[in-house]
């Protein structure tokens, strides 16, 4: 038998969507470098004794690998509802609140996937989340972008005008957002919850549905997606608060962050039920594999452990943040586990000649500014004695 190798099929053409056309895979370049602060990950690996605790579970988990895994994962999002009551002060949430997928990005796909879609918007403000684009593209969904003010922060009523006036299915608000750290007041959330609780797509499919509810326009789902909500300074709260009385919000969470677990890929939301109830209609049977249930389990067996070093990321950033001021630079005060610096005429030179100097950060954001993730001391030791010379060179 003979086969051709698939390199040498040449005028078979593929019927790649259109707008699939020259684009690249989403991702910030991995490249083997001493200091990496780029992607906003734990600096800290997970302690032996959380590593042991992982591993009998994952061996646990092995013994049953014949079976698919538990679709519905109760006891995960039983014990990640524990962890949310217990970090942001609230109550009364529990399994049917919760949801996880693999990593927040597919927790988000599956809200595009439930509430996007032909003819419907998603819409954030810039600069913002750099993947959010990709899930609007990927679902078909309308992708509408505001602006942030100067210092990034957010007006409320510029931003209520333009979601009455775009209407969108989905508004997605990064807290703290990502590049900036900036987060948003509860008063900008619940001004914008307000105003999303009838701005929703008026669509046949809703006004059809049922004769009573074409006089109500439905709401525009408002995701707070807090992946980096463990490292926000004192005075600012979650939005999980806010969740009791918005059956339109979700809030997004990670552990991939404060938590150190950014490998194992697990995000999670937490919402009203019927909001998860939908999400559970759009994904993959079996999307959260028995081994991820398993060592997310055993990881929040470790919370106290795991968490132990945001204390000290927080001190870290708040640090780097004074000694970039102090350098004469631009530096945006941050609420996450990095912080945006600038601005700079030619940001690609410092960021390769950090590079150069084995320190990798992460050219994203308005152009000038570049994004370093909070390290261990030795790590920020590192980057600023690069940047001390690439700007004195
Ligand atoms: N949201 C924001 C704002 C992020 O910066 C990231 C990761 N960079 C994510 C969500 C996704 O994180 P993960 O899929 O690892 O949970």
């Amino acid at each position: 038998m003979t086969s051709t190798p698939v390199d040498a099929q040449a005028d078979t053409r593929l019927p790649l969507r259109p707008e699939l056309a020259g684009e690249e895979p989403y991702g910030a370049p991995q490249l083997d470098v001493p200091v990496l602060l780029n992607v906003n990950e734990n600096p800290y690996p997970p302690s032996e004794a959380v590593v042991a605790s992982i591993a009998n579970a994952v061996a646990e988990a092995a013994r049953g690998l014949n079976r698919y895994p538990d679709r519905e994962f109760r006891e995960l999002r039983t014990a990640l509802a524990g962890y949310l009551e217990r970090e942001a002060q609230v109550t009364g949430l529990d399994a049917d609140h919760l949801w996880a997928a693999n990593g927040s990005n597919e927790v988000m796909l599956h809200l595009l996937q439930a509430f996007g879609g032909p003819g419907r918007t998603a819409l954030s403000f810039a600069p913002t989340y750099s993947m959010y684009p990709e899930y609007a593209r990927d679902t078909n969904t309308t992708w509408v972008t505001g602006r942030r003010e100067e210092d990034f922060t957010l007006d409320a009523d510029r931003a209520c005008e333009l979601i009455a006036r775009e209407r969108p299915a989905v508004v997605l608000l990064p807290s703290p957002n990502n590049p900036t750290g900036t987060a948003l007041p509860l008063e900008t959330v619940q001004r914008i919850l307000d105003v999303a609780r009838t701005s929703g797509p008026i669509d046949v499919a809703n006004d059809d549905a049922e004769s009573t509810s074409a006089a109500t326009p439905p709401a525009s789902v408002v995701v707070i997606d807090e992946a980096y909500a463990e490292f926000r300074r004192e005075a600012t709260p979650s939005a999980l608060t806010l969740l009791a009385d918005n059956p339109h919000l979700a809030v997004t969470r990670t552990m991939s962050k404060a938590f150190g677990m950014a490998g194992a890929r697990v995000g999670y939301l937490a919402a009203a039920p019927a909001l998860v109830d939908a999400l559970r209609v759009v994904r993959l049977p079996y999307h959260l594999s028995a081994v991820t249930q398993a060592v997310a389990l055993a990881a929040l067996g470790h919370t106290d452990e795991l968490m132990a070093q945001v204390a000290s990321l927080r001190e870290e950033r708040d640090g780097l943040v004074t000694w970039l001021l102090s350098q004469g630079l631009d530096a945006v005060p941050s609420d996450a586990n990095f912080v945006l610096f600038g601005r700079f005429t030619d940001r690609n030179a410092v960021w390769e000649g950090l590079l150069e100097r084995g320190v990798l950060v992460r050219q994203t954001g308005p152009d000038g500014w570049l994004r370093v993730s909070v390290g261990t001391p030795e790590e920020t030791a590192a980057f600023k004695a690069a940047l001390v010379e690439v700007l004195g060179a």
